[in-house]
C-alpha cells in the first residue's frame, strides 16, 4: 500500500498522447477522448482544465456525439475549482481548516473506532452513490461489511432506480437496466416512454428515437409535461403526477377488450395473467380518465399503435418510478408487455433508463443494504459464503440487511442510528427528500465524513472532507444503461493532495486493524469483484480490462472468458426458476400525499438540459451555469393567471415539510393542475425542501415525483431567489 506521504501525484498529464475513455456524468456513459492541454503539459495558462474533449465516433453508443456536459467535463478537473486536500473542523460548529492525509485519516479511523466502541458496529453508517465505479462500489461495501462490521450501508442509487429493479426481479427475476442495446430501439415498432426526458437528460440516446420513426415506428411520450422529448413523439399522454399505474392498466384493460394479448406467448412464457387480468377489467377506460386525466380516446389510440405493432417496447425512468407505488408501477408496464408478448424476442421488451452514470454497476456489488457483490442476496446463506470465501473471512461474521437510504439518514443521531457516518459520491442535503429534515440529521450526528471532489453542501457540514479524484485521473468500470460493462482510463495525475477512494479506504482498514485485502490499484479489485461476482445474478467472472478495450465494452453476464458477453437477456428463458416471466397484478393506488384544499396542486421535480443530479459538479462549470443559472417553478398559464402571477416573477411553493422560493416560468407545456421545479440547486430554492420521504413497501424508494403543494405569490418580495449560492470556492479557515 502507497503510504500517503509518498503517493504518486504530480498533477501532470499521465500520457502526452490522447486517452478514450468516457463521460463522468450519466448512464449513457458516452465514449470521448481526452488530448492534453496547454495547461496540462506545463504552458500556460495554468489554471485551465488539463485535457480538452474529442469526439470518439468509433464508440458504438454515443458515436461522437456529447452534450455539453460532457464536453465540459474537464473543468471541474482545474485547479480552484476543486478539492486539493483534506479538511479537518476541529470542533462542531467550527472552522473547516486544511490538514496533511495522516492527520485527516487518524481522526476518521479514531471517530469511526470510538463509535463502533460505544454504541456498536451499526452505530457506523456507510453511505454511496451510483456514480462510483464497479471498484469503488465493490470496496466500498467490502470495507463496511469487513472492516467496520455494520449493516448500515446503503446509497443514493436507491433514490433512482431502485423501484424499476424490484419490478425487473419480481417479473422476469434479473436486474438489468436495459435487457437489449440501445441500437435495438430503432427496429421496434412502438415505443412508449414513460415520464422519462432523454432530450434533456443524456441528449445524444435521442438520435435512437428518432431512427425510429424514421424506419416507420411509433413513439408515445407519457409525461406531466410536453417536454423537449414529449414535442418529438408521434402522441403524448399527459397524465396526472402519480397515475402511471393507473394509465397502464387502462391500455391492458383495452388491448384485452380488443382482443390483441398474445394468448400463445402468455400460454408460453409467462405466470399470472389471470390477476392481471382481473385488475385491468376493473380499470375501464372512463375510470381511466377520471384517475389520470388523459381523455378515452388518447387512451385508445396508444392501445391499438402498442397493442397492433409487430414490436414493441415500454421504457420507464424516474417519472413512474419513484414513488411510493413505483414497484407497482412499473410492474403493470411490465404486464402491458408480457400481455402483448413483447419480452424475450427481438426488438421487443421492457426496459428501464438508469440515470446515473453507474447506476447499473452501482446496484450490483454491494453498497446496497440488501445485497452482496454479484447481485447477490446478504440474507442467501449461499451467497454468504461464496462472498466471505472471497473475502476470506467467516460468512457468520457478514452483517445482515441494513437500513433502505431515507431510512439510514432518517434515522442518524437518533436511538438505534448511526451515529457515525462515512459518505462517499453523494449530496443528500440537496438530493434527498424531505432535505431540510435529513440535513438537520446530518448536522446530529458525532462524525461526518465526505469523500467528494468539491466542497458540496453535504461536504460543508462534515467533520473531515477527504478529497478525491475525478473520471480522468482514475481506471475503473462502470456498467452503463445497456448492462455494458466499459472502462475509464487514467489520463493523467490527480493534483498533489488528492488520493483515490480505493487508497483511502485501504488506509483506512489498515488503521481500524485490517492490514490486506484492500488495494488501491483497481484492475486488482476488479479481478476480485470477477470472483465474487461469479455465479451471480451479475456475472462478472470472464470480463477483464483487456476484454472491455478491445469489444467496446461487454454485456453481463458473462461467466467465462470464452463467453461472448449477453446484450440481449431472456431471449430463450426468463431468469425465474420455471424459466417463466411474472405478471405483477397490481391495482391503482392514490399517492402518499394527494392535493388537498391546503396544498392543492402536485408537485413534480426533474432534471433540466445543463444541470446534473445535485449539482455539486455541473454548477461548478460557468457554462453549463450561464444555461442554467438557477431554480424555477414552471406553472401552466390558467394556473398562473388564476394565482396572478406574471412570468418571472418569484413565487413560493410550500409543502407540508417546508417551502421553496424561484422564479416563476409560465408554460402551456405543462397540465394546469401541477407545478415543476428541477431539483440540482440548494438554498432557497431546494426543491427537495417539498418532497415527500413516504416509501415503496418493496423498493424503499421515496415519492420524489408527487406532492401536494400550494403556490403563494410573493408580491415586492426581498427574498433571495437564486439557489445557486455554492457555485464553486472553498471556505476554510
Ligand atoms: S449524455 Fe450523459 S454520458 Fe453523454 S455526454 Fe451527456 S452527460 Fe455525458
Amino acid at each position: 500500500m502507497t503510504p500517503a506521504s509518498t503517493a504518486p501525484t504530480t498533477g501532470a498529464p499521465t500520457r502526452a498522447r490522447d486517452t478514450d475513455t468516457h463521460c463522468p456524468y450519466c448512464s449513457l456513459q458516452c465514449g470521448m477522448r481526452l488530448r492534453p492541454t496547454a495547461a496540462g503539459t506545463g504552458g500556460a495558462p495554468v489554471d485551465g482544465p488539463p485535457v480538452e474533449v474529442l469526439e470518439r465516433p468509433d464508440f458504438p453508443v454515443n458515436r461522437g456525439a456529447l452534450c455539453g456536459k460532457g464536453q465540459s467535463a474537464p473543468a471541474l478537473l482545474a485547479r480552484g475549482v476543486r478539492l486539493t486536500g483534506p479538511l479537518l473542523r476541529d470542533r462542531p460548529g467550527g472552522p473547516l481548516r486544511s490538514a496533511g492525509w495522516d492527520e485527516a485519516l487518524d481522526r476518521v479511523a479514531a471517530g469511526l473506532a470510538a463509535v463502533r466502541e460505544r454504541h456498536g458496529a451499526d452505530a457506523v453508517g456507510v453511505f454511496g452513490g451510483g456514480g462510483l465505479t464497479n471498484e469503488k462500489a465493490y470496496q466500498l461495501g467490502k470495507f463496511a461489511r469487513v472492516v467496520l462490521g455494520t449493516a448500515n450501508i446503503d446509497y443514493n442509487g436507491r433514490f433512482c432506480m431502485s423501484s424499476a429493479a424490484a419490478a425487473h426481479r419480481r417479473a422476469f427475476g434479473l436486474d438489468r437496466g436495459l435487457p437489449f442495446p440501445l441500437a435495438d430501439l430503432p427496429h421496434t415498432g412502438c415505443l412508449i416512454l414513460v415520464g422519462g426526458n432523454p432530450a434533456e437528460t443524456m441528449p445524444p440516446a435521442l438520435r435512437y428515437f428518432r431512427e425510429l420513426r424514421e424506419n416507420g415506428g411509433t413513439l408515445i411520450v407519457v409525461d406531466p409535461r410536453r417536454t423537449r422529448t414529449a414535442e418529438q413523439a408521434d402522441l403524448h399522454l399527459q397524465p396526472r403526477p402519480g397515475t402511471d399505474l393507473a394509465l397502464a392498466l387502462g391500455l391492458l384493460h383495452l388491448v384485452i377488450a380488443d382482443g390483441l394479448v398474445d394468448e400463445e406467448f402468455v400460454a408460453a412464457r409467462t405466470i399470472g395473467f389471470d390477476r392481471a387480468r382481473a385488475a385491468a377489467m376493473a380499470h375501464w377506460p372512463d375510470r381511466v380518465e377520471r384517475i389520470t386525466g388523459v381523455p378515452v380516446a388518447e387512451l385508445q389510440r396508444a392501445a391499438s399503435l402498442f397493442g397492433c405493432a409487430a414490436t414493441g417496447m415500454v421504457l420507464t425512468a424516474r417519472g413512474p418510478e419513484q414513488h411510493s407505488k413505483g414497484t407497482d408501477t412499473v410492474g403493470a408496464w411490465i404486464d402491458l408487455c408480457l400481455a402483448t408478448g413483447n419480452a424475450g424476442r427481438r426488438y421487443a421488451g421492457y426496459g428501464c433508463l438508469t440515470g446515473q452514470g453507474n447506476g447499473q454497476g452501482g446496484r450490483e456489488h454491494g453498497q446496497k443494504a440488501d445485497q452482496l457483490p454479484g447481485y447477490r442476496s446478504i440474507e442467501d446463506p449461499a451467497a454468504r459464503a461464496h462472498v466471505a470465501g472471497v473475502w476470506g473471512v467467516d460468512p457468520d461474521s457478514l452483517p445482515r440487511s441494513g437500513r433502505s437510504a431515507y431510512e439510514l439518514l432518517d434515522g442518524l443521531g437518533q436511538p438505534g442510528g448511526a451515529r457515525a457516518l462515512l459518505l462517499m459520491g453523494s449530496n443528500p442535503v440537496v438530493s434527498a427528500p424531505n432535505a431540510a429534515h435529513v440535513t438537520a440529521r446530518l448536522r446530529g450526528l458525532d462524525l461526518l465524513v465526505v469523500a467528494d471532489l468539491v466542497l458540496s453542501e453535504t461536504a460543508r457540514l462534515a467533520d473531515v472532507v477527504l478529497p478525491v479524484t475525478q473520471w480522468a485521473e482514475e481506471d475503473g468500470t462502470t456498467t452503463n444503461l445497456e448492462g455494458r460493462v466499459i472502462l475509464r482510463r487514467r489520463a493523467l495525475d490527480p493534483p498533489a493532495g488528492v488520493r483515490g477512494e480505493l487508497w483511502l479506504l485501504g488506509e483506512l482498514a489498515r488503521r481500524l486493524g485490517v492490514p490486506d485485502g484492500f488495494p488501491d490499484d483497481a484492475e486488482r479489485v476488479f479481478d476480485e469483484l470477477r470472483r465474487a461476482s461469479a455465479g451471480g445474478d451479475a456475472d462478472y467472472a470472464g470480463i477483464s480490462y483487456r476484454r472491455i478495450a478491445a469489444e467496446d465494452g461487454v454485456f453481463w453476464p458473462c461467466p467465462d472468458a470464452r463467453h461472448p458477453g449477453t446484450p440481449r437477456l431472456f431471449l430463450d428463458r426468463f431468469a425465474t426458476p420455471d424459466g417463466r416471466a411474472r405478471f405483477a397484478g397490481v391495482t391503482h393506488r392514490p399517492a402518499g400525499e394527494e392535493p388537498d384544499r391546503e396544498y392543492p396542486l402536485h408537485l413534480t421535480t426533474g432534471r433540466v438540459l445543463a444541470q446534473y443530479q445535485s449539482g455539486a459538479q455541473t454548477r461548478r462549470v460557468a457554462e453549463l451555469n450561464a444555461a442554467a443559472p438557477g431554480p424555477f417553478v414552471e406553472l401552466h398559464p390558467r394556473l398562473a393567471a388564476r394565482l396572478g402571477i406574471a412570468d418571472g416573477e418569484p413565487v413560493a411553493v410550500v409543502s407540508r415539510r417546508g417551502r421553496a422560493v424561484a422564479p416563476a416560468r409560465v408554460s402551456a407545456g405543462i397540465r394546469p393542475d401541477t407545478v415543476f421545479m428541477p431539483f440540482h440547486w440548494p438554498g432557497a430554492g431546494r426543491a427537495n425542501s417539498l418532497t415527500n420521504p413516504a416509501l415503496d413497501p418493496v423498493s424503499r424508494m421515496p415519492e420524489f415525483k408527487t406532492c401536494a403543494v400550494r403556490v403563494e405569490r410573493l408580491p415586492g418580495t426581498a427574498e433571495k431567489v437564486s439557489g445557486g449560492e455554492d457555485r464553486g470556492g472553498r471556505t476554510v479557515a
